[in-house]
């Protein structure tokens, strides 16, 4: 049996019920099969797949906290420190019902790789909880984050793992997470990153992982010789990197007709207009009826059903596998050239194949989306200089992060003979790095 496939047995048998967690590592290590061949004899020797698919440390604990009637509620807390060969671990905190090891750990890898690739010196984490933000009141959501920190406090630092947000976790939590552990420690340093502007968050933080997809596909588009101007463009989601990703695409020319939330989906002809989106998601927390009721030529749906829209670029940017085989079939056949990761891993893996082998452009969130976090690494260098830099600046070391790793991962598929394949070109540019990293490090 190949060592790959050794491998794969291992995590599917040590790891049971974590199927999020099967997917990732599958999808990562199949890809990586020309690299770890050439190497096989070497990476046996030293467990070096072995070590990489286990985290180094996965903390569980528990969250618990007051409701607003006076009634103890008790969630479940995760921090997974999967590999800080490069750097301080590094990723997002999730909360959402849905969190649980399986989805922390598949994160938590993913991010290894995509850290990797952003070229900046950050290790992989995630974490989060099963708590639900939603329908609850700025005081529960406080009472929770302060329960959560009391506990992770003891795990982070500046220089030890810098966790950030994802679903359910943006600036509000992240300020009651900050203070709390600032409480505690006494230490006001870089052990967050999402934080407010006027105390260490650094500007175009909020709009850098959907500015960055858009980067990333115009340069993966325009080295295919296409366009992204003119496009039509289906977007999903109508969070933080839905957003942007709609506000940047329209910047640059495309026409994006699509957002969707948990419930249903908007279509609007005219082109979604982000203000009114901001207004209904980021201002009144509310529903997309919203938006179709100060759009009357906007269209919305209930339930599922994005994908059957007629576009050029598909872009899921909601939450992972969103874009099932049959969407990926829709989309071919209304004659879609392009699927772009936002979110992580929304595509399932059949999906994946079907659009790879059907002669559409697909990347992997682990390169498209990587803007946050790359982003996130500034904001750490710049609470490092006790220095803040300008919109401009901050967007302009994005954009060049992103076309240098769309290149690097451009040239990694070519030089294993899989050109095009930007999957395998994301998983091997981002191992390569950390494997070698690893490997001078001994066994740690
Ligand atoms: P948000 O919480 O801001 O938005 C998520 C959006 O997806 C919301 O519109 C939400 O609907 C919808 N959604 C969430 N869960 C589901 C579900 N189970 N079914 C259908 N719709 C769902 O999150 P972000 O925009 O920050 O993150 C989106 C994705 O991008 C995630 O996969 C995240 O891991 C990834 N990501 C985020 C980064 C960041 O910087 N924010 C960086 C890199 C990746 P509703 O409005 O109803 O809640």
């Amino acid at each position: 049996m190949s060592y790959v496939d050794e491998v794969l047995e291992r995590v599917i048998a040590q790891n049971p019920a974590q199927p999020e967690f099967h997917q990732a590592v599958k999808e990562v290590l199949d890809s990586l099969r020309p690299v770890i061949e050439e190497h096989e004899a070497d990476y046996r020797r030293e467990a070096l797949l072995e070590r990489l698919t286990t985290p180094e440390r996965q903390i569980l604990f528990r969250v618990p906290w007051v409701d607003d009637k006076g009634q103890v509620q008790v969630n479940n807390g995760y921090r997974v420190q999967f590999n800080s060969a490069i750097g301080p671990y590094k990723g997002g905190l999730r909360f959402h019902p849905s969190v649980n090891l399986s989805i922390i750990k598949f994160l938590g890898f993913e991010q290894i790789f995509k850290n990797s690739l952003t070229g900046l010196p950050i290790g992989g984490g995630k974490g989060g909880a099963d708590f639900n933000p939603k329908g609850k009141s700025d005081r529960e959501v406080m009472a929770f984050c302060q329960s959560f920190m009391q506990e992770l406090y003891r795990h982070i630092g500046a220089f030890v793992d810098v966790p950030a947000g994802d679903i359910g976790v943006g600036g509000r939590e992240i300020g009651y997470l900050y203070g709390e552990y600032k409480k505690i420690t006494g230490l006001y340093e870089g052990v967050l990153t999402g934080k407010g502007l006027t105390y260490g968050g650094s500007l175009a933080r909020t709009q850098a992982t959907g500015y960055g997809l858009v980067y990333f596909a115009e340069e993966m588009l325009k080295a295919n010789g296409i366009d992204l101007k003119d496009k039509t463009v289906a977007i999903s989601g109508a969070g933080n990197v839905a957003t942007y990703a709609i506000e940047k695409a329209e910047q640059l020319g495309a026409h994006v007709v699509t957002c969707t939330d948990s419930t249903g989906w908007i279509y609007d002809p005219d082109g979604i207009d982000v203000a009114t989106l901001k207004d209904v998601k980021e201002v009144k927390r509310a529903r997309l009826t919203e938006y179709k009721a100060a759009r009357p030529n906007a269209i919305y749906h209930e339930g599922k059903g994005v994908w059957t829209t007629k576009c050029d670029v598909a872009m899921p940017c909601a939450t992972q596998n969103e874009l099932v085989l049959d969407d990926a079939k829709t989309l071919k056949s209304n004659g879609c050239i392009a699927v772009c990761e936002g979110a992580n891993m929304p595509t399932t893996l059949e999906a994946t194949q079907f659009i790879q082998s059907n002669g559409m452009f697909f990347t992997p969130g682990k390169a498209s989306n990587a803007g946050g976090v790359a982003t996130s690494a500034l904001e750490m260098t710049q609470n490092s200089e006790r220095l803040s830099w300008t919109f401009d600046e901050v967007d302009s070391k994005l954009q060049n992060i992103m076309v240098g790793l769309f290149r690097n991962v451009d040239s990694a598929a070519k030089k294993y003979g899989m050109e095009g394949n930007y999957v395998a070109g994301a998983n091997i540019a981002g191992f390569l790095k950390v494997a070698d990293a690893m490997k001078a490090q001994g066994i740690v």
